[in-house]
């Protein structure tokens, strides 16, 4: 939990924040600025700042949030048309939010 990350306050409660689902890895909620009609946030509970700080022993995080996705894609009913995983990758790479998380974006 780090004092100043905007998602470590909505996973801890701080920031009051619906969630679509949660378990003890990770958690989605729906994007304060969707891009899409379906703009979802995949989120694990643990800080960890972005891709390049992941660790061998984070492959299973990873997997698990691309496992949700895949099935949070499926209940929003936009596997079959499509949708976009994305990560963005430090300030270069558009993140602006230091705490990793998978973009779940699709329903055009
Ligand atoms: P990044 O550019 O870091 O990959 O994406 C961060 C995303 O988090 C942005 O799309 C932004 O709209 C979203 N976001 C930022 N603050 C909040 C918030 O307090 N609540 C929710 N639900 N989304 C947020
Ligand atoms: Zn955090």
């Amino acid at each position: 939990m780090e004092k100043n990350c905007t998602f470590c306050q909505i996973i801890s409660g701080q920031k009051p924040t619906d969630f679509l689902y949660e378990d003890e890895t990770l958690v989605v909620f729906k994007d304060i600025r969707p891009h899409a009609p379906v703009h979802l946030l995949i989120v694990p509970k643990r800080h960890i700042r972005s891709v390049n700080d992941l660790t061998e022993e984070d492959g299973k995080v990873i997997s698990k949030m691309i496992f949700r996705a895949r099935e949070m894609a499926r209940k929003a009913a936009i596997d079959r048309s499509g949708y976009k995983l994305l990560f963005n990758v430090e300030r270069g790479g558009g993140q602006v939010i230091f705490h990793l998380h998978m973009h779940l974006i699709g329903g055009w």
